[in-house]
């Protein structure tokens, strides 16, 4: 699948699983020094690969007839400092919820650790603009996840999938600590808790066979 494809299939799915509504949200990945990117103003489940624009990490316009996304800034910012290939952003509910209440996203869940751990809420600029460029990579630090306040929040990964289930994932994780807190007290996981759920990831228990 061509870069252009890739954004079409999972534009259209983050629509479907409710991620994304209209035309907020966008997705970019990356190969080389050129990175395909949703345009500004299209509802993610109506792309064609036509429609998105290539531009590349310098931010110029290479190919297409549309302007590239709006938070097209924010996403060569956090390439320019990662190993990242794919990012994706969404207005996602829970997500937005825990953006626009709390300063960070506790590890309620083993899984967070998927995402770096403790999810950060990078501090509220507008939107397109370097200033929340800056605020999003520096929340994003040795993460592959992070909140924008007020806003939604940004997954990458070292592909588009990998990117898009990390949204997944930290839409869950939201969803889980908001609901949690409508119940009772969320614990959250202490770090020795979460230091064995890594040291348990290298050391899977191995079953004998008869
Ligand atoms: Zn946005």
């Amino acid at each position: 699948m061509s870069l252009r494809e890739q954004l079409c299939a999972y534009g259209r799915r983050a629509v479907e699983l409710g991620l994304v509504i209209g035309t907020s949200g966008n997705l970019s990945v990356r190969q080389g020094d050129l990175v395909a990117v949703t345009p500004s103003g299209a509802a993610l489940d109506r792309l064609t690969p036509e429609m998105c624009p290539i531009v590349d990490v310098e931010g110029y316009l290479v190919e297409g007839e549309l302007q590239p996304s709006s938070e097209t800034p924010m996403h060569l910012a956090v390439y320019e400092t990662t190993d990242a290939q794919a990012i994706v952003h969404t207005h996602s509910v829970f997500g937005t919820v825990v953006a626009t209440t709390m300063t960070e996203l506790p590890p309620v869940h083993y899984n967070a650790l998927l995402l770096g751990g403790v999810v950060k809420v990078a501090e509220y600029a507008t939107y397109g603009t370097p200033e929340l460029a800056a605020n999003v990579r520096a929340a994003l630090e040795g993460k592959q996840a992070a909140l924008m306040a007020n806003h939604g929040g940004v997954t990458i990964g070292a592909t588009l999938e990998q990117a898009f289930e990390a949204t997944r994932l930290l839409e869950w994780l939201c969803e889980v600590y908001v609901r949690g807190l409508g119940v009772g007290k969320p614990t959250i996981l202490t770090e020795e808790q979460l230091a064995a759920v890594v040291e348990r990831s290298f050391n899977p228990p191995q079953f004998p066979r008869r």
